[in-house]
């Protein structure tokens, strides 16, 4: 996920590149020393802006770029209550990029109630008062990010309709709960700055009586947040049993006022009476391992997968990223290691985006779940592995993923760990190849002189010192490597699956419609996913955020949401022959471990599904009709589509189309064109259009002449009739004789022929 929030996230981007003091990676947004105590005076300087400056006139509007380069508030605490403070988590980064996570033993035992993942729905959701519906109760979801638009339906947190200490924001928890713990955030919006700095909290079983949080005998007070974005987590001192838990806010960002987003950790109790009992949990009847895993877990359950299942199983490294963490692919195919003749290849890709992690569990679930239906021999997953050759890489940016989990499932906010070690955001730094092809176009040079697939790399793309992190350069590698056919990107942080272009043709628009000349099949494509994801096909759903995907049923071209020059779908589409498209799995970028065997549920038929749309379309091998020898690098083009493939190292070639009937093309250089019709049916298998091409007299010439060898009389006499057809018509068009240049100069096939060999020029 990108959208708008990003844009402001972006700013922070110089900052993410600072090392941190002792050489940690990424953004420094997290002062952890900084929460330990509540005092009046001004908070340590730190790396982030000022906050706490008089507002401008005209109210508490701020730029974005400000906004986006601040973060911790100075002086936030004048108002704040001296009373008892809880001692709380403090969150320690670790210069290792590896390693175990601190993420286990800093988080209370409860899991979330999913109040950011939207387990928990609006109607749980109450408030005392609000100041307009866009920030009701029901926006103060950890996470949530605003629309652009201040005033709208879609605010970025819950805000008080009063400034006082009667003000709470209530959670039903629909059963009783052992609470352990509640984190908040400050309200997300580009145009005010608003947190809560201390709560108490409250708990009821009926909403009539309420009981103060406590310390012993004394009421707590909690120390809230510093700034609007970074999550702060405070541990109850003894857990509370409880249906009801209400958020009580005492002091304020001085220049704001109540706002804020949060997340209630607490573990549901048996309960007799419980009338919800359809929101238990899915059955999970598969057995995988349903957890996060960091880069040495994820490695040794690549391995583990791989000793269980050495006969379709391989796994290889693209290369390192940054900080020298291998980027690790899983190979499932009955012959693992090698590409064979007409068997196309997939890839899913992940964790681009280092914080979005959900894709990486399910790609790690995937493979053990193959391996095992395989084992098993479950038809549908013998078949796949069988016809397919299928590629896994979990984590694209690993060194971004080590800084989420150290941070952990709640507490790792909406951005940190999206980057890579050195700031750049992956999804950004493929070579931009749409903007030659759209100028390209605009000059009409496309197909006839400038290609329309295939784009070369632009040379400054490739200079040592150009910006382009090892990460993407291992995946151009790996893309290059394998012909693969169809991919798609995983990400988080919205429920959607877009296609490409995911940049806009008008160079200064945000977002606007741009289709590929393949705009049909990555419809269907995007489809196919969207309609089979058990959570966005959801109609009880409600939006992640502020945007509504689910009237065009869930897909949407990607430049139409948001420009993203640079992308990897765009590169891959126009540089290789594969299709790929982006699935956002979910709300949360980073779900908590307990949601996970749901999250598998609801995308497990889709992401087999999807896989099994490499058979969509028509395939085939182009040869050479004398020799039978497959022919690499021939263009498949179809008549109508303004994008070609072309056949791997021998011969074959995949296309994908919706079913309807194509004038299919194969051209290869030193060969006549071939053209056949080929239909597409709805079967489940592609259609089979070989080619046989046959060389051109001009081709074998050369290559009789580059070997010294003797021209064969059927050559011969082609080219004298190749000779004659040309000149006649030449005859006939200028209505005269033959003139000698004529002989030579305008046959094709003759110049090589008069230069060098005394071929007889006899016309007969
Ligand atoms: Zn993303």
């Amino acid at each position: 996920m990108l959208a708008r929030p990003l844009l402001l996230l972006l700013a922070l981007v110089p900052a993410a590149r600072l090392p941190g003091a002792h050489g940690a990676p990424g953004p420094a947004t997290l002062r952890p020393g900084d929460e330990r105590e509540v005092t009046a005076a001004p908070a340590a300087p730190s790396t982030q802006g000022q906050l706490g400056e008089p507002v401008p006139e005209g109210g508490r509007l701020r730029l974005a770029e400000e906004k986006a380069a601040g973060g911790e508030a100075r002086g936030t605490t004048k108002k704040a209550v001296r009373v008892k403070v809880v001692k709380k988590k403090v969150l320690k980064k670790k210069p290792k990029a590896s390693g175990q996570g601190a993420a286990t033993e800093q988080q209370p035992q409860c899991p979330p109630l999913g109040l950011e993942s939207l387990r928990v729905s609006d109607f749980q959701l109450r408030a005392s008062s609000i100041k307009r519906y866009g920030l009701g109760a029901h926006r103060g979801r950890l996470n949530i990010q605003s629309g652009i638009h201040d005033g709208d339906f879609y605010d970025g947190g819950w805000c008080a309709g009063h400034e006082d200490r009667d003000q709470w924001l209530e959670i039903d928890a629909r059963r009783p709960t052992r609470f352990t713990g509640i984190i908040t955030q400050g309200l997300n919006s580009i145009w005010t700055y608003d947190w809560v700095t201390s709560y108490k909290v409250q708990f009821s079983n009926d909403t009539h009586s309420w009981q103060p949080g406590r310390n012993g005998t004394e009421e707590v007070v909690f120390l809230g947040n510093k700034d609007p974005e970074t999550p702060v987590l405070n541990a109850l001192p003894t857990p509370v049993v409880a249906r009801y838990i209400r958020i009580n806010p005492q002091t304020w960002f001085e220049n704001g006022t109540i706002c804020l987003r949060a997340e209630i950790l607490g573990c549901p109790l048996p309960d007799p009476n419980n009338i919800y009992s359809w929101e238990n949990e899915p059955a999970v009847t598969d057995k995988l391992d349903f957890r996060h895993h960091n880069y040495k877990e994820m490695r040794k359950l690549m391995k583990e997968v791989n000793e269980e299942c050495p006969n379709i199983t391989r796994v290889y490294s693209i290369g390192k990223s940054y900080l020298g963490l291998k980027m690790y692919v899983m190979e499932i195919s009955d012959n693992p290691g090698q590409h064979e003749l007409g068997e196309p290849e997939f890839r899913y890709v992940a964790g681009m985006h280092g914080n979005e992690v959900l894709g990486r569990e399910l790609l790690l679930n995937l493979m053990q779940y193959l391996c095992g239906e395989y084992t098993r021999g479950n038809p549908r997953v013998v078949r796949l592995v069988s016809e397919t050759r299928i590629h896994l890489l979990p984590s694209m940016n690993p060194d971004g993923y080590e800084t989420a989990y150290k941070l952990g499932s709640e507490l790792v906010g909406w951005a940190m760990g999206r980057w890579t070690y050195e700031g750049i955001d992956l999804n950004h730094n493929f070579a931009d190849l749409n903007t030659a092809l759209w100028d390209a176009e605009d000059n009409e040079l496309v197909p006839h002189k400038f290609p329309n697939h295939y784009l070369p790399i632009p040379e400054y793309y490739t200079f040592a010192n150009a910006t382009v992190a090892p990460e993407t350069r291992a995946v151009i590698d790996w893309m290059q490597k394998f012909p693969f056919v169809l991919s798609a990107n995983l990400h988080g942080g919205e429920l959607v699956v877009t296609y490409p272009y995911d940049m806009t043709r008008t160079y200064w628009k945000a977002q606007e419609l741009t289709p590929t000349p393949d705009d049909a099949i990555f419809r269907w494509l995007a489809t196919v996913y969207a309609t089979t994801n058990l959570a966005m096909v959801d109609d009880e759903r409600r939006l992640c955020h502020y945007e509504d995907f689910t009237r065009e049923g869930n897909i949407i071209n990607g430049a139409n949401w948001h420009t993203v020059p640079g992308s990897m779908n765009d590169f891959s589409y126009l540089h290789t022959n594969c299709f790929e498209v982006t699935v956002e799995l979910s709300c949360d970028k980073f779900p908590h471990e307990s949601e996970l065997p749901r999250e598998w549920e609801n995308n497990k038929e889709s992401l087999l599904v999807f896989m099994e749309q490499v058979r969509r379309g028509i395939k085939g091998v182009v040869r050479d009709k004398d020799t039978e020898q497959g022919i690499a690098d021939a263009i498949i083009a179809v008549d109508g589509i303004n994008h070609d493939v072309r056949t791997a190292f021998d011969g074959d070639y995949w296309r994908l189309l919706n079913p309807g009937e194509y004038e299919v093309t194969a051209a290869a250089e030193g060969y006549h064109p071939v053209t056949r019709t080929c239909r597409v049916s709805y079967e489940d298998n592609p259609t089979l259009c070989d080619f046989q091409l046959t060389k051109t007299p001009k081709q074998r010439l050369r290559e009789i002449l580059a070997k010294g060898g003797k021209i064969p009389k059927d050559l011969i006499l082609r080219l004298r009739q190749l000779r004659l057809r040309k000149l006649r018509a030449q005859r006939q068009a200028q209505g005269g004789g033959l003139t000698p240049s004529g002989l030579c100069g305008d046959v094709e096939e003759g110049c090589a022929l008069c230069g060098s060999r005394s071929l007889p020029h006899t016309l007969v």
